[in-house]
């Protein structure tokens, strides 16, 4: 089975990663790929990838992703965070961030460090 990255980006951030997503593309092809509802129907549609989705973010996903990274299914989670909007699910959020610490996934919140991440997986 090939490993799994997870993709989440908050709605003033997803332009952003389906840019990044794009630019990204053959090395991410290389990974079974799953997302938030609405992050993955807008990867599905803008690229070229092809993405599993689980709920929105704010009905669930983000927990749904959480219990992926508990039974140690994900290689990394890039998940672009907008730090300037209150997310209605903000509880959810900081559970998925805290899952991550807790089982050592590596995870980026920002552009910066998801670069860095894909380039290291690169040499793996
Ligand atoms: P969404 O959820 O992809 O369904 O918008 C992301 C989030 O806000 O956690």
């Amino acid at each position: 089975m090939a490993e799994r990255i997870a993709l989440v980006a908050h709605d003033k951030k997803k332009d952003d990663l389906i840019k990044f997503a794009q630019n990204h593309e053959s090395i991410l092809k290389k990974y079974e790929l799953i997302a938030t509802g609405t992050t993955g129907r807008k990867l599905n549609e803008n690229t070229n990838l092809e993405v599993i989705r689980m709920a929105s973010g704010p009905l669930g996903g983000d927990q749904q992703i959480g219990a992926q990274i508990t039974d140690n299914l994900l290689k990394a989670v890039i998940f672009l965070r907008d730090p300037l909007t209150a997310q209605p699910h903000e509880p959810d959020v900081s559970a998925l961030l805290r899952v991550c610490d807790v089982h050592n996934v590596p995870l980026a919140t920002n552009l910066a460090t998801a670069d860095m991440i894909l380039e290291s997986l690169k040499n793996e």
